[in-house]
């Protein structure tokens, strides 16, 4: 290969080169890159095919005319195109990106390059300009940004845009305050296992639709998770937010109309406010976490459940945190202990089993209540070593019975859907020699409806040997009557709080008697939870319930408490 001529040799040349006809023929028939000259004022001196292709003008046309008819109205009333000579001149060359006029009126993103052309005494000829039509790239890099802001599904902003939107909320409005509601949708898991992902794509494009119309200036909502959108506002007082929070509660609750099917969704809302509850951008997104964090635990509602954060919100998360420190050390140091709470016969009364209920002896908090510490076993996998400890507890605690009853134990979603849940169970049924017809496992349909065919199948075996499977809590999902389809349980349990609204309550009322009659043709036995007075009691007797288990039977005990041991 020819070796690439030296660049004194090349300087040499190109005073040559540059009045050879050939490079002006090469120049004029350049098509990617608009070059032309201009004057020291900004006439255009000359044009090449390039130019005439981009800017849509023949050299006839444009040679002699000012270059600024290619800059927008705006830009050229600004004075850009003076100040880009300058600026060339100034500092040896400009370089810089814009929109451009082409002569039928269309714009197109120009990247431009501008020199200074010098005479040897140093004086200015005028300017050499490079313009390439970069529309294309453009309209490619606005589009992946775009994507890259957005979320595929709803088309809302996503996390990054809302982190972005914050920053400049907080930074542009210091006197201003600006709130973070966090959004969870309930159970909105129980859409798409009940009716499909389809709605359930259906049903966020929907929400987000209609929940981004009711937006005003200063609002903003973006998707941050499957079932999780965060909303934004900037606002003088209280009842604009207080505005907002319910256009947002009626706009996410509102019963949704899709194609196939009507749904109606529930959400829950945690807000947080800048400056009064958290002076930067990071502590008011976790407040907000927090205040939704509290918002889910307050109880099953029907309608959008909203708090505000509150400082005590953080003493409960270190009290959590230290909790579940606690826990791991606490199955080792025997602090965990089972009560037992009769399951009546309705007619005559007499326990046929009782349900294990587990206990924690704090060593400093006292007694801490299930509801406190299970979700925390839950969260941090430590229920699968509860789990087996209660169930092996409960097995071996019933083999000291005096009468061969029934023993009912409570299993988490996340001990069914592992894999080893039925080899454990037979496990310990043959260690303590428990016969499988003496125990009961209830279960939630959240179990059966995220757990996978495996849990179903080992269910069934389970039966098959003579394990009793009850669902439990039932009445509170979303799906209950979908799942009595899933599985041919042993028992049903009505949820606590039906039984509750049975004297006031017609809705109870009703939903009690439609379960009642549907077992009885399924042949399924009925359990309702948590009968306190002779008036449910009655009730539920009258309706044809078959057992019965609440505080009116007696509060759940130890087994020495019950008497129920052998002496
Ligand atoms: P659950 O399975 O629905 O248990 C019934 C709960 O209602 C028990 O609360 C019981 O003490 C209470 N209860 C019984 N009768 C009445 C009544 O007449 N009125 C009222 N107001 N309450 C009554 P507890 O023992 O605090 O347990 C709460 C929940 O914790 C249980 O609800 C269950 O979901 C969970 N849990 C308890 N033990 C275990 C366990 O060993 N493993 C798992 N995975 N969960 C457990
Ligand atoms: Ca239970
Ligand atoms: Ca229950």
């Amino acid at each position: 290969m020819a070796p690439n001529p030296s660049p004194s040799a090349l300087a040499a040349l190109a005073p040559k080169l540059t009045s050879d006809l050939a490079y002006r023929l090469l120049v004029q028939s350049v098509v990617d890159y608009a070059l032309y000259l201009l004057t020291p004022e900004g006439i255009v001196v000359n044009w090449n095919a390039g130019a005439e292709r981009a800017k849509g003008y023949t050299a006839d046309e444009i040679v002699g005319c000012h270059f600024s008819v290619f800059y927008l109205p705006d830009d050229r009333a600004a004075g850009l195109p003076a100040r880009n000579l300058a600026t060339a001149r100034r500092v040896g060359s400009y370089r810089g990106e814009g929109w451009r006029l082409r002569k039928d009126g269309n714009r197109f993103w120009a990247h431009v390059v501008i020199d200074p052309v010098l005479a040897e005494d140093g004086s200015l000829l005028g300017f050499a300009k490079i313009t390439r039509d970069l529309t294309e790239q453009r309209i490619q890099a606005d589009q992946l940004r775009y994507a890259s802001r957005h979320d595929g599904l709803t088309g809302l902003p996503n996390r990054e845009h809302l982190i972005e939107r914050l920053r400049d909320e907080l930074a542009s409005s210091p006197r201003r305050r600006v709130a973070v509601i966090e959004i969870d949708l309930d159970r909105f898991k129980d859409v798409n296992d009940a009716h499909g992902h389809a709605a359930g794509d259906e049903t966020l494009r929907e929400l987000a639709r209609r929940t981004s119309a009711t937006l005003i200036e200063g609002e903003f909502l973006a998707r941050t998770g499957s079932d999780e959108f965060v909303a934004v506002k900037r606002y003088g007082d209280e009842a604009e937010l207080d505005d907002f929070v319910q256009r947002l509660q009626n706009g996410l609750t509102a019963p949704l109309p899709l194609s196939q099917l009507t749904v109606t969704i529930n959400a829950r809302l945690g807000v947080a406010c800048f400056p009064q509850d958290a002076p930067d951008l990071d502590k008011l997104l976790d407040n907000a976490s927090l205040a939704l964090r509290r918002a889910k635990q307050d109880g099953f509602g029907h309608h959008a459940v909203c708090r505000h954060y509150e400082v005590a919100m953080d003493e409960q998360v270190r009290v959590h945190r230290s909790l579940l420190r606690d826990l791991h050390e606490g199955l080792g140091r025997d602090e965990f202990f089972l009560v037992f709470q009769g399951q009546h016969d309705s007619r005559r009364r007499h326990a046929v089993g009782y349900e294990a209920l587990l206990r924690w002896q704090h060593p400093r908090r006292g007694l801490v209540p299930p509801n406190d510490f299970i979700p925390l076993a839950e969260s941090s996998g430590a229920i699968q070593e509860i789990g087996a400890w209660v169930l092996h507890e409960a097995c071996v605690q019933a083999m000291r019975w005096r009468e061969p009853l029934r023993v009912a134990v409570n299993i988490s979603p996340l001990q069914l859907a592992d894999t080893r849940f039925e080899a454990q169970v037979l496990d310990t049924l043959a260690r303590t020699g428990l016969p499988p017809r003496r125990l009961e496992l209830e279960i939630t349909e959240t179990a059966l409806i995220d757990g996978r065919c495996d849990s179903l199948a080992a269910l069934r075996r389970l039966q098959e040997l003579g394990v009793h499977i009850a669902l439990d809590d039932f009445g509170i999902g979303y799906s209950s009557l979908g799942v009595l389809h899933l599985f041919a349980f042993n028992k049903l349990k009505v949820d606590r709080s039906f039984v509750t609204g049975l004297e006031a309550n017609p809705q109870a009322q009703a939903f009690v008697h439609a379960i009642l009659a549907m077992a009885q043709s399924l042949s399924l036995p009925v359990l309702a939870e948590g009968v306190e007075t002779d008036a449910q009691l009655d009730a539920l007797v009258q309706a044809g319930c078959d057992q019965l288990q609440g505080f009116m039977f007696g509060r759940p005990g130890t087994a020495e408490q019950l008497g129920l041991t052998r002496p």
